[in-house]
């Protein structure tokens, strides 16, 4: 089949070493996660980083997850410790983001954590970008390749759609199998999950054998993940609603739904890491269908649950 995005490849040696040539010039490229996709350019660059700003016209005051290959690398930049140490060992690479104190030499741009003296670093699981990162002397700044407050994308051709030609070039992973953003944990203290994620709680708890606590109270932290409106698909949603007959998009769970046309299942075996892993690919169908509400189910508030819930309540906030 014609590829009709021009921009997106597939990956090779070929299309290894372009990439690798436009995050050296201090240029961007759209690269595939295990969770969702990303735009990543050099976390030491100005430009690079400035120029991600631009393209998702993300707020200035939101910084970057930073990716690397190990924590040989990370350790050049963050103060690792205990509590880091547990989770990397049982998780990583894997779907979970650590905020670590930065180093006073580290060489990450200013402009990724908007001058916090805080560095959210990641270790993504996905064989594309594990070897980029093992071929680049820098880490990639790299949050999701969507515009600021739209829905995350999961395959190539999402990204495509959101940037068009801005983005020269875009590598072909497949799906994203996770489908939604990494867990965000804070280590700089006692540890505090700031974003929910496929790494639940209770999961975290049992390696860290401590409590977690939950939530960015009291925090002055300000990230995406944090604000009220996110992951929207530009529809009004409507959460929690009964079943009811409606003309409107009605995003069901379970399976004791009925095969309406309007209806889109997010897990028929009631499976929650299921769940996650369509949620949003059936917000952007629901839209590419031009339906102008969306109602969904009650979704329960447990362990992955507890990720959807937040997706959900952000996209649907009008704010
Ligand atoms: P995104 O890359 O768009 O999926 O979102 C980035 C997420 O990383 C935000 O939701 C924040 O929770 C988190 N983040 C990035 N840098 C920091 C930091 N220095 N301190 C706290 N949270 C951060
Ligand atoms: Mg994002």
């Amino acid at each position: 089949m014609k590829n009709i995005y021009s921009n997106i490849f597939s990956f090779n040696n070929k299309t290894l070493n372009k990439t690798i040539n436009i995050l050296k010039k201090g240029n961007v490229v759209g690269l595939p996660t295990e969770t969702v996709y990303g735009l990543a350019g050099n976390a030491y660059s100005k430009e690079s980083v400035k120029m991600i700003y631009r393209l998702k016209k993300r707020p200035r005051f939101n910084p970057l997850i930073v990716h690397f290959s190990s924590y040989k690398e990370a350790e050049k930049e963050v103060i690792l410790n205990e509590n880091f140490f547990k989770l990397y060992k049982k998780i990583c690479p894997g779907p979970i983001t650590f905020v670590l104190k930065k180093r006073l030499n580290s060489k990450i741009h200013p402009s990724v954590t908007v001058n916090m003296k805080t560095v959210a670093i990641r270790f993504p699981n996905h064989k594309i970008i594990r070897s980029i990162l093992k071929k680049i002397d820098f880490p990639l700044a790299m949050p999701s390749a969507n515009l600021s407050t739209r829905v995350s994308p999961i395959n190539a051709e999402n990204v495509s759609e959101e940037f068009k030609k801005k983005v020269k070039m875009i590598i072909d992973g497949g799906k994203s199998k996770i489908g939604i953003e990494s867990t965000v944990i804070d280590l700089t203290n006692k540890p505090k999950i700031l974003r929910p994620g496929i790494i639940s709680p209770n999961q975290i708890k049992k390696i860290l054998g401590s409590n977690v606590k939950i939530g960015a109270q009291n925090s002055k932290l300000k990230s995406p993940g944090l604000l009220k409106k996110h992951y929207s698909p530009g529809i009004p949603i409507f959460l929690n609603k009964k079943l009811f007959d409606t003309n409107h998009a009605f995003i069901t769970f379970g399976k004791k739904h009925k095969n309406n046309s309007n209806y889109f299942n997010l897990s028929k075996k009631s499976n929650l890491k299921e769940a996650a892993a369509k949620l949003y690919e059936i917000l952007r169908k629901i839209k590419r269908l031009k339906y102008e509400k969306i109602y969904i189910v009650k979704i329960p508030n447990q362990e992955i649950g507890i990720a959807i819930n937040d997706r959900l309540k952000r996209a649907a906030n009008k704010k």
